[in-house]
Formats: C-alpha cells, sequence, structure tokens
C-alpha cells in the first residue's frame, strides 16, 4: 500500500468541535447566532440560478465591494474559501522543511495544522494572562523563523494588544519575517482598535492582514475570508491558491454582506450586549472570564475536573461549549454568544455546577 509522505503519517489532522449528538445547540465554533444580511440571502439564491460557469478568479465585485469599505487598495486584496485556506496557502508560499513558524502560546490551533502540513516547525511564544506577548514573541523568534501570526484579538482567549504593541512587533522583527495579523474578529473591536493603522502598516511590505465573513458576517458556511497584502507578496500566494477556490453563489452574498454594513454593524452590537452580561453574570458566580472582544468568552473554572463536570451537564442540557484541553487550558472552557434565551440556559447550569 502507498504511503503519505512521513511528515503527514506522524500528525493529527485539524479538530474541529466535537459536537456529538445532532441535537445539541453549538455555541463550540463562534458561528454568529444571528442571521445574514437577508441581501447576501437574497442575491445568494439568485445566483444559485446560473451554476454553469466557472466563477470570476479575480472576486472582482467582491474585492471591489472590501476595498471600498475598508478604503483598501483591492488589487492587494485576495479572497479565499475561509481564511483558513489564505492561513494555508500564506505558510506554504513562504515556509518548509527546516523553516519555522511562530505562533503564540493560545493563538489559533489551525497555523499549527497548517505549518505542519508543510513540514515545517511551529514554536509557541507564551502568552501572558492569556494575552499576547510581543516581549515573548521576539524571544522565539529565530533565525530560521519565516512567518510570525499574531490573533488579535485571539481566540480563544478573546483578548487584544493595542496597535501600538502590534506596530512595535513590526519595528523589532526582522524586515525578512512575515508577519500575519488573524483578524477573524476585527469588527467586533474595530471601536478599540485602531483597523486603518493596522491596514497600513502592510504597506511596509512585510506584513499581511487576514479577515473573515464567517463571524460578523454571519456566512460561516459559504466559506469567504480576505486579507490584505503587500503587492509581491500576493503575486506569489496567488500561485498557490486555488484559481476558481470561491464559488459563484459564495462571492455574491459576500460582496451583499460586505455593502450591508448596517447589518453587520447589528450583529457585532447585539452579539457585545449579550456578551457583556453573560460575562458579568459568569463573574458573578466566581468564574474568572477575560475581557473579550469578540463573538465567545473564555470562562476560567476553578479546576479542570470543574471544567469538565460543567461540560458534561451542559451537554446532559443540549448545550455544546468548546473544551480547551487542545490548548493546553482544561480548566476552562470557551463559549460563542448566541441568543439571550440560549445563554441563559448556558448560565442556569453554570450556577448549578458552581453551588
Ligand atoms: C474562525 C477563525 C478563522 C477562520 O475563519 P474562516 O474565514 O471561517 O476560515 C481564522 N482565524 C481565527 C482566529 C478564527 O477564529
Amino acid at each position: 500500500m502507498i504511503n503519505a509522505r512521513p511528515h503527514l503519517e506522524r500528525i493529527a489532522g485539524y479538530a474541529l468541535a466535537d459536537l456529538g449528538e445532532s441535537d445539541l445547540i453549538s455555541l463550540a465554533q463562534n458561528e454568529s447566532a444571528f442571521e445574514a444580511s437577508p441581501s447576501a440571502i437574497d442575491e445568494g439564491k439568485a445566483a444559485c440560478s446560473s451554476p454553469e460557469r466557472y466563477p470570476d478568479t479575480e472576486w472582482s465585485d467582491l474585492r471591489s465591494a472590501i476595498g471600498d469599505v475598508h478604503q483598501l487598495d483591492s488589487s492587494r486584496i485576495l479572497c479565499g474559501a475561509g481564511s483558513m485556506e489564505l492561513i494555508n496557502v500564506i505558510i506554504r508560499t513562504f515556509a518548509g522543511p527546516a523553516d519555522e513558524v511562530v505562533g503564540t502560546e493560545y493563538g489559533y490551533g489551525y497555523v499549527r495544522t497548517a505549518a505542519s502540513l508543510t513540514d515545517a516547525q511551529y514554536h509557541k511564544a507564551k502568552e501572558i494572562d492569556c494575552t499576547v506577548c510581543v516581549h515573548e514573541i521576539l524571544n522565539t523568534v529565530t533565525p530560521s523563523t519565516k512567518i510570525v501570526f499574531v490573533c488579535n484579538p485571539g481566540n480563544p482567549t478573546g483578548t487584544m494588544i493595542s496597535h501600538d504593541e502590534v506596530s512595535r512587533l513590526r519595528r523589532t522583527l526582522s524586515e525578512d519575517v512575515l508577519l500575519v495579523i488573524d483578524q477573524a474578529y476585527g469588527e467586533f473591536a474595530d471601536d478599540y482598535n485602531d483597523p486603518v493603522r493596522t491596514f497600513e502598516l502592510v504597506d511596509q511590505g512585510n506584513t499581511v492582514v487576514t479577515r473573515s465573513l464567517s463571524k460578523a458576517y454571519g456566512l460561516a458556511g459559504i466559506r469567504v475570508g480576505w486579507g490584505y497584502f503587500p503587492k509581491e507578496i500576493a503575486t506569489q500566494m496567488r500561485k498557490v491558491l486555488n484559481p476558481n477556490n470561491i464559488s459563484v453563489p459564495a462571492q455574491v452574498m459576500a460582496a451583499a454582506a460586505m455593502r450591508d454594513q448596517k447589518h453587520m454593524r447589528s450583529i457585532v452590537h447585539r452579539t457585545i450586549e449579550i456578551r457583556e452580561r453573560f460575562a458579568g453574570e459568569c463573574r458573578a458566580l466566581g468564574l474568572d472570564v477575560p475581557q473579550s472582544h469578540t463573538n465567545f468568552v473564555l470562562i476560567r473554572f476553578p479546576s479542570s475536573e470543574i471544567a469538565a463536570d460543567a461540560d458534561r451537564q451542559l451537554r446532559a442540557h443540549k448545550l455544546a461549549l468548546r473544551g480547551m484541553g487542545p490548548y493546553g487550558l482544561a480548566e476552562c472552557l470557551r463559549a460563542t454568544v448566541c441568543h439571550q434565551e440560549t445563554m441563559d440556559r448556558c448560565l442556569k447550569v453554570l450556577k448549578e455546577v458552581m453551588r
């Protein structure tokens, strides 16, 4: 029998949330609890009526919608089948065996998988209080480091570092190290963040910013993400990306959703309101919840046993949170912010657990 390449045989595939029985309510994957823009849904339906042609390989309309919203040069935007595809392609384009990819202690788990797929070494920089630490990242970087990933705001922590810290990281890193700023949750933090200045870092030629339509736009199922890239980096990555990566209906839906900023902001606004109430109630039970800048909260229990017990009891009540064992945070569960009624059900179980 044929064997896969040895580095692939050694690794496990990327594990998504364990949703067990299908009647569980998922608070496990940070999808939006709120519906996508109605115009995106209408236009998507219409686009499904003529599937005979391949999609636009330049994502022209989608890129121009993104460029208009964020005031970016649309020729330097690349779109992916989710930002996961872009993360994967960034690593495949710039790292290979013997190269190092640096992420942070609780940074997005898929980066490790994508690095392993190319047989690159993945190293994690410690975080302090579940928050990215620039000093620790700089200590982890070596002359073999090709790419540094910073998820800001972070998943699964929800915490964020300031633009000044990100820009200090860029200034201090060697010029030939690519800095990737993963802003899958950027829209939830844009009021605190400085999105314009973050995108400006890209002009320096060795920094990229990725964003997603899966979270704040409520479009996880259609798989669209995008990033802003220096021109030469975009040119190289374009060769690696699947030329027909985003289907016609997905491009149409994503463009319509981008043009409906009002709807996106209403999703963000409702999510933050419910998140803050829920986090406050958890803290009142004696649970530790770091300030989140995303659509989820990280709940820290007094011990990993209590966290496991909470997970069991929540699942008995048909509520699936995400266990954080794989991140080395077995005393934590991550809860996606859902409708108020779901969060209330969740809180009721947590009250029982903490009694
Ligand atoms: C959800 C998520 C992504 C991937 O998003 P897609 O666009 O759905 O592929 C990337 N990074 C982080 C940190 C995420 O949480």
